[in-house]
């Protein structure tokens, strides 16, 4: 009974942000309605910064929410994606070919599944922005930013965790940081440094992220995503990152380690 119900509760919300208008699809298992609208405040917020980019006026995405692992499993299984992707031990997964984020156990932990909801919802914006292929770290690393807000009565604030910041300081002290082949890295690299170092990756690409909206101008970010989004510069992003940010990359390497401390 469970698979037929899935369906029956989709529903549409309309987000209209200035000149951007979001449309949000909502499938699988209800959110409830407070959580609901926490989801929207949080796609206004992040709708607010992509917008800087260039969002186009007319935006879809497809939230879908399943309360058990076990039947997201199957519904992974019956669109095909689970052959790609290995689904045992993730929270959630965004395809950019369907448009859809899915969230696989919200019952879990609800307060969790939403931040996994802003995390996968937020890779649709940024693919929006960049094109299909945008560097790995900054896929994640955008991610992780919006996964790490909390919404409150006083607005929307974000964090890094104690255990982060203490990770990425271990991590300058035992000199296993090398920045210019981490922004350079392709997907496969990421994950094996993921999977291999206790979440290296994603931690370092959300200090990454973090340093870069908090702490350098927009310009920069601006700057930088104009050269993303221009297929034909087949330069590394590394050099990308030297072109455009002031003194170089060195410089950009320095002034990360010293906002790590
Ligand atoms: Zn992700």
């Amino acid at each position: 009974m469970k698979r037929i119900m899935l369906f029956i509760m989709a529903s549409l919300s309309v987000l209209v942000v200035t000149a951007q208008c979001l449309k949000i699809e909502y499938a699988g298992n209800a959110l409830s309605k407070k959580e609901q609208q926490l989801v929207e405040q949080m796609m206004v917020y992040q709708i607010k910064f992509y917008r800087l980019f260039g969002l186009k006026d007319s935006l879809k995405v497809k939230l879908t929410v399943f309360n058990e692992r076990s039947v997201a499993e199957f519904y992974l299984d019956t669109i095909g994606l689970s052959k790609k992707i290995p689904v045992k031990n993730i929270g959630g997964l965004y395809s950019a070919k369907r448009k859809e984020a899915v969230i696989m156990e919200m019952d879990k932990n609800r307060k969790r599944g939403l931040s996994v909801i802003y995390h996968e919802l937020s890779h649709y914006l940024t693919r929006e922005i960049t094109g299909i292929n945008p560097p790995v770290w900054l896929m994640e690393g955008l991610s992780e930013y919006f996964e790490h807000c909390e919404v409150g009565k006083k607005g929307i604030r974000h964090s890094m965790t104690a255990y982060e910041k203490g990770r990425i300081r271990s991590m300058y002290m035992l000199g296993e940081v090398n920045l210019r082949n981490f922004v350079d890295a392709d997907w496969n690299l990421f994950m094996k440094k993921q999977r291999t170092d206790e979440r290296y990756a994603y931690i370092l690409a959300h200090a990454l992220t973090t340093f870069m909206l908090e702490n350098v101008s927009r310009q920069f970010l601006s700057d930088f995503i104009t050269l993303l989004q221009d297929k034909t510069d087949m330069a590394k992003v590394s050099e990308k990152i030297a072109r455009v940010y002031p003194d170089g990359f060195e410089a950009f390497e320095t002034d990360f380690e010293k906002f790590c401390e």
